[in-house]
């Protein structure tokens, strides 16, 4: 079959949730993917910021390969090595204490969630808990998650989500002392939201959370799924300023393409919350999905992946920020390290299909907004790259 047949088959077998480009992607070569007419594609969103490490990078392949010919799967009755291995690395680069892993980043958000509300319960045996979320954030799309996720589009349908959530907003911390009360067990928030739009949260606001939640007993829930794992230049995103959560959750770049996720905690949550029977998963912490955050971990460490996010990251900010004088309908550029974005004053759909048949893979957060989540291993040489094909894209559909 040629990829226009597959595309055909795909809208009649696989349910329509997505709205795809119209390329059936067929590999990977460092941060250049390739579809099945073997059209060359500059790849700036890396599987919607996954593939940190880009594709096939030196070692990571073999370590997978390897860990497929000895064992895939136990279960979590048994111990593995490479979980084992997987959460000390974890636990090293987060600073937290202990680690449950999961198959995707909504796993981990529910589980997350569940900690907190087991916390709160052990502590007043009520189970009338208050969690404080952000609005525009993005959590992922299960119940627990979408309850937390600030963007009424998603959640409307779905009614009626988990309980005794109340929406703040960030950067306003005026706003979590408006929602605050004696029964609030957690705040949760992305320390870069992603799909909302590229905001990090600044570093007065989260010392003031840091700071109520302390005073309070409040747990603190940070969601580095998309912002952490080497992407802002910091191995997690709240290491920039050393406000530490309580709870954090991984994924997403966190396997460079195993489906896996992790939530992390301290030992003062660990010792009070969930316990055996608590909480479970099948396939969370395989030895296949455990042995690539294993070798993704030392390639950070060995290969100094953040560092080289410092290095070229500015660089892009300053091509995105040219992009931003240049063109009135760019109003700003947001976002940091290796996750930024462009917000326009309409809708970016038209510039990023002709990019795509430009050669150039980009994607969006919200319907106004250019996102760029590229591998950490991009070189100036591809933004250079990035930026010609974008300002191609841009003179013709929006200058034309
Ligand atoms: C993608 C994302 C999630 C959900 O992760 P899935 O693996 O898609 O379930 C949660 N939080 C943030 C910040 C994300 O970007």
């Amino acid at each position: 079959m040629n990829m226009q047949e597959y595309i055909t088959e795909a809208e009649k077998d696989l349910l329509h949730t997505y709205n795809r480009y119209q390329i059936v992607l067929d590999k990977g070569e460092g941060v250049y993917l390739y579809d099945m007419e073997g059209k060359e594609y500059l790849d700036f969103v890396s599987g919607i910021a996954v593939f940190a490490l880009g594709y096939h990078y030196p070692g990571y392949d073999e370590a997978l390969k390897a860990q497929i010919d000895k064992l895939i799967h136990t279960s979590n009755y048994y111990y593995n090595v490479p979980a084992i291995e997987a959460a000390r690395k974890i636990k090293a680069a987060s600073g937290m204490d202990r680690v449950f892993f999961t198959n995707s980043g909504a796993e981990a958000i529910e589980g997350a969630l569940k900690a907190a509300r087991k916390y709160a319960y052990l502590k007043d045996n009520t189970t009338d808990h208050e969690i404080i979320a952000m609005e525009h954030s993005f959590h992922g799309r299960t119940f627990g998650a979408l309850s937390v996720t600030g963007n009424p589009h998603y959640r409307e349908a779905f009614e009626p989500m988990i309980g005794n959530i109340r929406f703040a907003n960030l950067n306003d911390f005026g706003s979590v002392m408006n929602c605050v009360s004696d029964k609030t067990c957690a705040i949760i928030l992305e320390t870069v939201q992603g799909e909302g739009g590229l905001v990090p949260a600044n570093e007065d606001f989260l010392r003031k959370v840091r700071a109520l939640c302390d005073e309070r007993d409040i747990l603190l829930i940070l969601d580095e799924i998309q912002c952490g794992m080497g992407r802002t230049g910091y191995m997690y995103a709240w290491q920039k300023y050393g406000v530490k959560p309580d709870i954090m959750t991984s994924a997403k770049a966190l396997g460079c393409g195993v489906p896996v996720g992790a939530f992390m905690m301290t030992e003062k949550v660990a010792a009070q919350s969930l316990t055996a029977g608590d909480h479970g998963t099948t396939y969370g912490g395989n030895p296949l999905a455990c042995a690539a955050i294993s070798k993704v971990l030392d390639i950070y460490e060995e290969d100094k992946i953040t560092e080289h996010v410092n290095e070229v990251a500015p660089y892009l900010e300053k091509k995105l920020d040219e992009l931003v004088e240049k063109y009135d309908f760019i109003i700003e550029r947001r976002g940091t390290g290796l996750m930024q974005g462009l917000k326009c004053d309409r809708p970016v759909g038209n510039i990023i299909n002709c990019a795509v048949s430009k050669g150039l893979i980009i994607i969006n957060a919200g319907a106004d907004i250019l996102r760029f989540v590229p591998s950490l291993i991009i070189e100036k040489e591809h933004v250079d790259k990035m930026i010609d094909i974008l300002t191609q894209a841009i003179e013709e559909t929006e200058c034309a």
